[in-house]
């Protein structure tokens, strides 16, 4: 977002017709955003065979999957609904891993009818579907490393304690199921979430990667999830992916060499190409002085941006009308009956009834999160290309909430 002559623009439009032509509130996207960060990512692995696979959690809306495609990435989903999403997208089948955790055996056969590579992230799962596919269907194996990501216990998914992955201590129980069925094992996978990507840690997680693969020989990729860090405000640590690539290309190429094939690496970046990408447009309906603080009551809450009060979150705030106002502290909250807060002693130009703000990285896990808590309508979707708006999703309306109801059954 860019301040213009003293209004805000996304992708060369308008914020402030943004809100006029769809109301509020609305997740905006811009494309040119999600563009960048996709080939600066691709430029900085120059030299190997890199693959982006989409983490699609991050937002699923269809245009924005067909707008990831175009660019040419492939998509990681995590539930049969989002590879379906992402085959509905036109997505190729070989172009998508599937990577679900603690789901029905009966979700993964779906998934090998779509066609789709399966990443398998426990013992029992892989023994039933060795005992089911045999060699004919190639899997890829989910590995906890057991690298601890700093920070928030919600987002790391690598320790000892996680429920996601096989540990890499139970080599020996996958080798025997691995042979005994003989499954074709074609990837590797690990996704330590989403703090500690920075080259150092990278370079260590690498050789656990590594010295696993060297235990099957029939790999074609090895997928190292995300953990890619983006800025929510001024001065924090993002990860540094020119840096990222000199360190990893090298060592990726001679291990190649090594194993006597040119395998693939793939990432799967969610917040790193969809975070700084999105806005969310609210309104402001009360402005309330009280003994503590000066709240601004906006037409949203938890229910459509859950993640400062799910996550602790920081999203940066602009009061978009007013942008030469004094600025002055608020406490940004939502009309939900919860404690809701976005963001506590936040300045921004004077704030008065009526005036937009934006929530910045609001591209992945915004939308995604959003529910009906309140019975509230979720918000629009609007995507900015070639400085043009296109609404993406109409703004929920009261049949929405009642279309699955049973509305026959009385007292
Ligand atoms: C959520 C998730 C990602 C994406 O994480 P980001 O922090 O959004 O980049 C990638 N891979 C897997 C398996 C995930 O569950």
């Amino acid at each position: 977002m860019e301040l213009h002559n003293g209004s805000y623009q996304i992708g060369g439009v308008e914020a402030l017709q943004i809100c006029r032509d769809f109301d509020t509130p609305v997740y905006v996207y811009d494309t040119e955003v999600i563009g960048r960060r996709y080939r600066e990512l691709t430029q900085a692995f120059q030299g190997i065979r890199l693959d982006v696979k989409y983490a699609c959690k991050a937002s699923t809306n269809p245009a924005l999957l067909k707008y990831v495609r175009s660019l040419g990435a492939g998509v990681e989903g995590v539930s049969i609904q989002e590879i379906r999403l992402a085959l509905l997208a036109g997505f190729d089948p070989q172009r998508i891993l599937y990577t679900p955790n603690c789901v029905d055996f009966a979700e993964l056969r779906e998934a090998v009818d779509l066609g789709v590579h399966i990443n398998i992230d426990n013992i029992s799962l892989l023994e039933q579907f060795g005992h089911f596919y045999g060699s004919s269907v190639p899997v890829c194996i989910r590995i906890n490393p057991h690298i601890m990501a700093g920070g928030n216990a919600n987002i790391a998914v690598g320790h000892i304690d996680s429920k996601f992955g096989i540990s890499i201590h139970q080599m020996r129980h996958v080798q025997r199921i691995v042979d005994s069925h003989k499954i074709m094992v074609h990837g590797l996978h690990m996704h330590t979430g989403s703090d500690i990507l920075d080259a150092a840690v990278f370079a260590q997680a690498a050789e656990v990667m590594f010295s696993y693969a060297r235990n099957f020989s029939d790999l074609r990729y090895l997928d190292f999830g995300s953990g890619f860090k983006v800025a929510y405000r001024d001065g924090d640590v993002t990860t540094d992916v020119v840096a990222l690539g000199e360190t990893i290309v090298p060592l990726f190429n001679s291990f190649c060499r090594e194993y006597g094939r040119e395998l693939e690496l793939w990432f799967e970046p969610g917040k790193y190409l969809l975070s700084e990408a999105g806005y969310f447009l609210v309104r402001t309906n009360v402005v309330k002085q009280t003994t503590a603080t000066v709240f601004a009551g906006v037409n949203s809450g938890m229910n459509h941006l859950i993640r400062p009060m799910f996550y602790d979150s920081y999203h940066r705030i602009l009061n978009l009308s007013n942008p030469g106002g004094t600025p002055r502290i608020y406490t940004v909250v939502g009309y939900i009956c919860e404690t809701d807060t976005f963001g506590w002693d936040r300045q921004l130009n004077e704030v008065r009834e009526g005036d937009i703000l934006a929530f910045c990285n609001a591209g992945a896990y915004g939308m995604a999160m959003a529910s009906n808590y309140n019975s509230r309508y979720r918000p629009a979707e609007v995507l900015v290309h070639d400085a043009a708006a296109h609404l993406i999703r109409r703004r929920e309306n009261f049949e929405d909430l009642t279309r699955t109801a049973n509305l026959e059954l009385d007292f």
